[in-house]
């Protein structure tokens, strides 16, 4: 199995990046529960021939599609060693508690946040995001939210987020139950940062009305072209206004390891909480995300709780509270710190850092030879990693909507699509560590002949 995925990964230019799936492959795995035991190598074949070849490839140097990373074998490994360890890391005395804590102080380090300041590894930054929103209802609210819902403050708590933020910034507002309507979606400039003009306009506008403000969300790295607001002038009106400053830093954040990149998030080391995944630009296998509290205290009393059966010791096993269960909703919790601590420690913090430089390199780079193409034009500016273009066309959303699947259906390259200013574009985000400028050729090349056969036959 190691050696298959060793191979897979070394050979990986040589495959697709994505395949259609064929029906009967997806039949397959419509079978009744199987009371019998199989021969593992029978199982083991069944996924080498069944699930490996229709995977979504991030791994391939040809995706481009979305904001996913490329993951590394040192991860892969990482993995297995998790996987055999079974470890359980909502609490106890253990050592690899001890890991995810020395991820919690790099990450202190990283973002010059005090030794008081708690983290917790999660899912991704949509469940990071949720639980920034939560204790920073906690700050605004007070710990008497938990026991008897918001509706019993007789506040109206409203939040501000940019037109660019992600939607698990509403889906947030949602699930703590503050509604997707207290969340005010400020828009931005031509930059496609958060316009703070407006910002301040709305926050007034919402104290008169009888709302009571309490939440900022800022992005470093918009989903869309990239974009990172300007997070000191946010953490300016923040402090002026008192409200929660958190950065939606979901791949941008570990910018803060290049350093050619790093100015631009001056004033993240301002921010309340930041959000942010290891499985992105820190190209650590999925799933790996992260939330950072500058308050710990605050972030510990949003989510302790006093059930019997989790009681701590001073001694023992229940001994080393305070638990990473005392910092978010799941108890039970796998060791994604250990494949995290395994990808800083073997390729080193500068060498992540070039990685992130380097892909955004490589979207100058593919910037350039766009505007070299007559057929082509840029959507967007490129500040980052990403790239969003279109072919020309008088019909350009229906044949750039279908050129993007072609060219995922060519197996060639993946980008994904997205609408700016009501115009559908191609997007590429560069985030894998393994793609280059043959990838970006590919894609590119790949666009002009799909694209010149997509306008010739209507
Ligand atoms: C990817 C992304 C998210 C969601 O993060 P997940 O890890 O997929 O949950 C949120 N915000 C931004 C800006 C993102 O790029």
């Amino acid at each position: 199995m190691l050696d298959d995925m060793l191979d897979y990964l070394e050979h990986i230019r040589e495959r697709p990046v994505w395949q259609p799936i064929p029906q009967p492959v997806r039949d397959l795995f419509h079978e009744t529960l199987p009371a019998q035991p199989a021969d593992l190598a029978t199982v083991h074949a069944h996924f080498m021939h069944d699930v490996l070849p229709y995977a979504v490839g991030n791994a391939h140097p040809g995706f481009m599609g979305w904001v996913h990373g490329g993951g590394t074998p040192v991860g892969m490994l990482a993995e297995m060693l998790a996987a055999g360890l079974n470890a359980n890391l909502g609490g106890r005395d253990q050592m690899p508690i001890e890991v995810e804590r020395q991820i919690l102080q790099w990450m202190r380090e990283l973002f010059g946040f005090p030794e008081s300041a708690s983290g917790l590894f999660v899912t991704g930054t949509s469940m990071a995001n949720l639980i920034g929103v939560l204790v920073a209802r906690t700050a605004a609210l007070g710990t008497e939210v938990r026991q008897s819902g918001v509706a019993a403050s007789g506040k109206r708590l409203t939040a501000y987020t940019s037109a660019g933020a992600h939607g698990c910034i509403a889906q947030a507002m949602d699930l703590a139950g503050l509604g997707m309507d207290a969340l005010r979606i400020i828009p931005v400039n031509d930059q496609y940062q958060i316009d703070s003009a407006a910002l301040e306009r709305a926050i007034a506008a919402d104290r008169s009305a009888g709302f009571t403000p309490f939440f900022i969300a800022a992005t470093a790295g918009t989903v869309d072209v990239g974009a990172i607001d300007d997070l000191a002038v946010l953490a300016d009106i923040a402090q002026r206004e008192a409200l929660w400053f958190h950065v939606d830093g979901a791949y941008g954040a570990l910018a803060m390891l290049a350093p050619d990149i790093a100015p631009r998030l001056r004033g993240i080391e301002r921010a309340d909480s930041i959000a942010f995944d290891f499985h992105k630009w820190g190209q650590v296998p999925y799933d790996a995300g992260f939330i950072l509290v500058r308050d710990g205290t605050l972030h510990y009393d949003t989510f302790a709780s006093p059930a019997a059966y989790l009681r701590r010791e001073a001694c023992g096993m229940a001994g080393g509270s305070p638990w990473p269960c005392d910092f978010g909703p799941d108890l039970s919790r796998g060791f994604r710190a250990l494949k995290t601590w395994f990808t800083i420690k073997v390729y080193g913090a500068e060498q992540i850092g070039q990685v992130i430089s380097g892909t955004c390199a490589l979207a100058q780079y593919m910037k350039q030879r766009i505007e070299a193409m007559p057929m082509l034009e840029l959507m967007a500016p490129v500040g980052l990693n990403i790239v969003c273009f279109r072919y020309r066309s008088d019909h350009a959303d229906t044949v750039n909507t279908r050129l993007a699947a072609a060219l995922q259906e060519s197996g060639i390259a993946a980008p994904s699509t997205t609408t700016l200013n009501g115009h559908v574009a191609i997007r590429a985000a560069i985030v894998n560590h393994r793609t280059d400028t043959r990838a970006i050729d590919a894609l590119l090349q790949a666009t002009l002949v799909l694209g010149k056969e997509l306008t010739q036959t209507p």
